[in-house]
């Protein structure tokens, strides 16, 4: 079964053309991520204005890309929930017109799922039940993938999530943004002990996350010394940063699956390219004698092969979107 897949919920403009949920026969990815850096983040009107214009070119080409005619798909795709609105309407209706034109049911695919989904497209032997860390720019969450459209948070952040404070301490340090990926690469080089930096927990649950503390710390460090005069070892800061994060995603992670007796954990979502939360729980993992996936490298950021994944499962699950299909800037993953 081949499937037309969209994502369009923050700055990537992607199409994909997947097969079985596991093959992908063509990804297309148009980042829009240079012309958002001039603002250090993105600007949500023009992500909205950039998909729109970029959404017809980017399906031709994935359509062509796999020798594909429109009469060949089985589904479409889309991602409908969460993300910023008017990114998101964009993909949805452009989803909706081409399924009421064509007769190809519509399948509403959730963005979290859809990064927990770029592992069976990674990992072919991979199938639930697992406990997933799901690490990106607006989300921190673990979760129990009990069935492949059906999940349970175990934990989540209490107010930043893991991309958002590696981004933000970057922006600090005048890294360009999305800083988490060049904090990854100049920590390669640092000492992680250099500095102390706190690790937030929230009392009465161990499974959530905070983030805020720790990225306010860090903020603090770099400004502090840039007052006093003193110049700090950047790939030190980063280092110990990285540490601090990554410290308190394991620690939790961990102790999540330690307690609900899981011994088969996955990574997903934009931070799980992250090295050291990869080196450190693959470690973890193999002492523990436990199972351990993670997506490629290029299958962490937003794109739409991942979308094409889990909207085959969504799809034999039953769930197919009607012509009323919206777009919601939250969901929960467990409502998907
Ligand atoms: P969400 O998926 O929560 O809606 P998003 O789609 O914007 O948010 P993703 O595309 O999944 O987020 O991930 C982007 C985030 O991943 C950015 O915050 C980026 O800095 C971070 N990131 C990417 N690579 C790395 C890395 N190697 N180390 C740390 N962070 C990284
Ligand atoms: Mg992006
Ligand atoms: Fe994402």
């Amino acid at each position: 079964m081949k499937i037309l897949a969209i994502e369009s919920s923050c700055d990537e403009t992607a199409a994909a053309v997947v097969e079985d949920g596991r093959n992908i026969i063509s990804s297309v990815v148009a980042s829009q991520v240079e012309e958002h850096k001039l603002y250090g983040g993105v600007v949500p009107e023009i992500a909205s204005r950039r998909h729109a214009e970029a959404i017809v070119p980017v399906v031709r080409q994935a359509l062509e890309d796999a020798d594909c005619r429109l009469s060949d798909i089985d589904a479409i795709g889309v991602t409908y929930a969460p993300g910023l609105i008017g990114a998101l309407l964009v993909g949805v209706n452009f989803a909706k017109g081409l399924s009421l034109a064509t007769g190809i049911p519509l399948v509403p695919v959730h963005h979290l799922r859809s990064h927990i989904a770029s592992n069976y497209i990674s990992n072919k032997e991979l199938k639930p039940p697992f406990l997933c860390l799901v690490v990106s720019g607006g989300h921190s969450h673990i979760v129990m993938v009990e069935d492949y459209t059906k999940m349970k948070i175990i934990g989540k952040t209490r107010d930043d999530a893991a991309g958002e404070a590696f981004d933000k301490a970057a922006r600090t340090m005048g890294m360009p943004y999305p800083g988490g990926i060049e904090m990854d690469r100049v920590a390669e080089n640092g000492n992680p002990f250099a500095f102390k930096l706190p690790r937030p927990a929230v009392h009465d649950a161990p499974y959530d996350f905070s983030f805020s503390g720790l990225k306010t710390a860090v903020i603090n460090l770099i400004h502090n010394s840039a007052q006093k005069g003193v110049e700090l070892n950047k790939a030190d800061v980063c280092a110990s940063f990285r540490y601090a994060v990554v410290d308190c995603l394991v620690t939790n992670f961990i102790k999540a699956a330690e307690d609900l007796e899981q011994k088969k954990l996955v990574i997903a979502g934009g931070v799980s390219a992250n090295s050291l939360l990869r080196r450190t729980l693959a470690e973890e993992c193999k002492k523990r004698d436990w199972e351990m996936y993670m997506p490629e490298k290029s299958l962490c950021g937003d794109n739409a092969a991942m979308v094409g994944s889990q909207g085959y499962y969504e799809f034999l699950s039953g769930n197919i979107a009607g012509t009323d299909l919206n777009a919601f800037a939250t969901m929960s993953i467990e409502k998907g």
